[in-house]
């Protein structure tokens, strides 16, 4: 496996490859966990070569965001990458990415009014930009991201589709821990007791879908969420929403015919966590 910290290496690498070769990519910010190693392991079985990113993207995270406290694992993420079989890692520092301020603003007209985009102003405007500038200097055939970030999935699509980027976009299922809590990198910012009340986010979803038929509308399922969210008290709920799942528009009703996703978002102490589920 290789690894390189500039694009020039990387690039100068990737002329290696055999037309036709199939290049796949995952991009990753680190700290890697069993949820990306299921991104990575599909990514080695379907392409003739691999390659993950990682890159903690600065211009993705707000003002009072974690940022600087963000778990940073480059070796034992080398290592667990390594034995997944992955080729290349590509692990720029942000200089390389953004030597000079950016000049670029990427405005997404509704797709990031709502969900993560309303509570994170500007964090789709750096996805966007930082999975475009991926896509530019590695020039990946498939790249593969999970349905935990279903709305940026979402944005990426759109991106993809709309600005002609000749890759084939890979949906993956959300990892969960044996409890069902999703992982996350975040994750090990929790001190035991928030562990446990972590479990609200799942909970609550597991919870609508098992009694979907006793709900009318998306506004009793708000009602639940909040009734539920009491007996969780280290949660702070940042959002509950039930979206149609192919446009993330709002449903009109909770029957199949209206592809309702349940998405939800809370503080959990500090940390920010985020968790979706289909409701059929
Ligand atoms: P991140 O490092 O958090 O930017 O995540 C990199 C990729 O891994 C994204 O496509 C995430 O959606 C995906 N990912 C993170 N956590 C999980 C999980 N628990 N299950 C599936 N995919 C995940």
């Amino acid at each position: 496996m290789k690894i390189f910290h500039n694009i020039q290496s990387f690039q100068e690498e990737r002329k290696q490859l055999i037309p036709g070769q199939k290049l796949g990519l995952v991009p990753t910010m680190g700290a890697l966990h069993a949820g990306h190693a299921s991104l990575v392991k599909r990514a080695v079985a379907e392409n003739d070569v691999t390659a993950v990113s990682i890159f903690v993207n600065p211009t993705q995270f707000g003002p009072t965001e974690d940022l600087s406290n963000y778990p940073r694992t480059l070796e034992q993420d080398c290592a667990l990458l390594e034995s997944l079989g992955v080729d290349w890692v590509f692990a720029p520092m942000a200089k390389e990415i953004y030597p000079d301020e950016s000049q670029l603003i990427f405005s997404l007209k509704d797709i990031d009014k709502k969900l993560c985009g309303r509570t994170r102003p500007g964090h789709f405007n750096g996805v966007v930009q930082v999975v475009s500038i991926l896509f530019h200097i590695i020039r990946p055939d498939r790249a593969y991201f999970g349905l935990k970030d279903y709305q940026q999935f979402q944005i990426i699509r759109q991106m993809v589709k709309e600005l002609h980027f000749q890759v084939e976009l890979v949906p993956c299922p959300i990892v969960r821990e044996t409890d069902g809590l999703a992982l996350s990198s975040r994750n090990v910012y929790l001190s035991a007791a928030e562990r446990k009340q972590a479990l609200f986010l799942n909970h609550t979803l597991t919870a609508i879908k098992q009694k979907l038929e006793d709900f009318q509308t998306a506004s009793d399922v708000k009602d639940f969420v909040h009734h539920t969210l009491a007996q969780y008290p280290l949660a702070k709920l940042d959002y509950f929403e039930i979206l149609n799942d192919k446009n993330l528009a709002e449903v009109d009703s909770l029957t199949p015919s209206d592809f309702p996703r349940a998405f939800i978002a809370a503080f959990v102490g500090t940390t920010r966590l985020i968790d979706n589920m289909a409701l059929y």
